[in-house]
């Protein structure tokens, strides 16, 4: 590692246990800690996740670390801190949750800051660098990687405050994407980890969106995937806060749908399924997918299920899908 790198490295070292002490242990943090009070996290998880406050002074961070010797354009490259174009320097994350960003090794490359109110935006993260790629990282792999090894199976979120209910709830082998959509390299990634991939977004429409994608993207670089069924209004860690652990296990992970049965209701959301045209439409699509599963005991499974949905004769269907299995050879 070069030197600067080593110097970026160990600032946001000083900063997570900085940040960490203000909420824990002041009255400069209180807000913070009432904040995650208030959320029902609990000191352990605090601990653990090494969270923090940034309090809301404008050279809070500058100046401590000025202190300790670092240069202010190294913080500026770091993302610590911004510069205008008046040359004036800010904090970057002021008045925020910390949530620490760390790498496969347990090292600290960026921040997450989330507002106490509605402030937007709602989560701010640290810009991307050399240390910080948002499409590499999945947020909790390095305390999660034994855990997922152990169940061969992993649990994937979009944010923090999912993988940390998880977390208190006894759940481990869990890690999340901070938002953005799945990359490629993070499917590769977890799949030289695990067999099974849980997706389990929230169930809002952009979240339903998002499972989609990943889910492709799992499948295609060999993962068996899973796809989690949380109500519109839900997302993991309000619905582990007002269920539970156990409930979550059992209702939402253990009862996730394969990629087909997720593919049949989330292409029906195209679809007026009053209408022949639409449902005759849609029929056709999941087809498609069907003739591409190789098990045949499999193809029949999900067959049988539209022939009773939509009383179509198991004859017709297996006449449409032998069609589309010599079109896509
Ligand atoms: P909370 O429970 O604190 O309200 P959330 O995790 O449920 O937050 P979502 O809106 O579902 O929030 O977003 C999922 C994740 O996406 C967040 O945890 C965060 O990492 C990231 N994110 C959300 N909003 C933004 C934003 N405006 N800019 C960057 N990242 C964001
Ligand atoms: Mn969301
Ligand atoms: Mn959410
Ligand atoms: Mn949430």
């Amino acid at each position: 590692l070069s030197q600067e790198t080593q110097d970026i490295l160990s600032a946001h070292e000083w900063l997570t246990k900085l940040y960490h002490h203000l909420l824990r242990f002041t009255k400069d943090g209180k807000e913070g800690y009432s904040y995650l009070k208030n959320r029902g996290v609990n000191d352990e998880a605090i601990d653990e996740f090494q969270l923090g406050f940034a309090p809301n002074v404008k050279n809070f961070t500058a100046e401590f670390l000025h202190k300790k010797g670092y240069h202010q354009q190294l913080l500026v490259k770091a993302g610590l801190i911004t510069q205008q174009d008046d040359n004036q320097v800010s904090d970057r994350f002021r008045g925020r949750v910390i949530f620490p960003i760390r790498n496969h090794l347990g090292k600290t490359v960026a921040f997450g800051g989330r507002a106490l109110g509605d402030q937007k935006p709602k989560y701010m993260n640290s810009p991307e660098s050399e240390l910080f790629h948002k499409g590499k990282i999945l947020y909790n792999f390095d305390l999660a990687k034994k855990h997922i090894r152990k169940k061969n199976a992993a649990i994937l979120f979009e944010g923090q405050m999912d993988i940390i209910a998880a977390y208190q709830a006894g759940i481990k082998n869990v890690i999340a994407t901070l938002g953005t959509a799945l990359t490629e390299y993070q499917a590769k990634l977890l799949n030289r980890y695990v067999d099974t991939v849980v997706i389990c977004y929230d169930g809002d429409r952009a979240g339903l969106d998002a499972a989609y994608k990943a889910a492709v993207l799992l499948r295609d670089v060999g993962c068996e995937v899973k796809i989690a069924h949380l109500q519109h209004n839900m997302d993991p860690d309000n619905f582990i806060e007002k269920y539970g652990g156990e409930k979550f296990e059992n209702e939402v992970i253990k009862a996730s749908d394969t990629f087909i049965s997720f593919y049949m209701r989330y292409l029906m959301k195209d679809y007026n399924m009053n209408n022949e045209g639409d449902r005759l439409h849609y029929i056709e699509e999941v087809l498609k997918q069907l003739a591409m599963i190789d098990s045949s005991i499999e193809r029949e499974y999900y067959l049988k299920e539209l022939s009773n949905e939509y009383n179509i004769s198991m004859d017709t269907l297996s006449n449409e899908i032998s069609g589309y299995r010599e079109k896509f050879g």
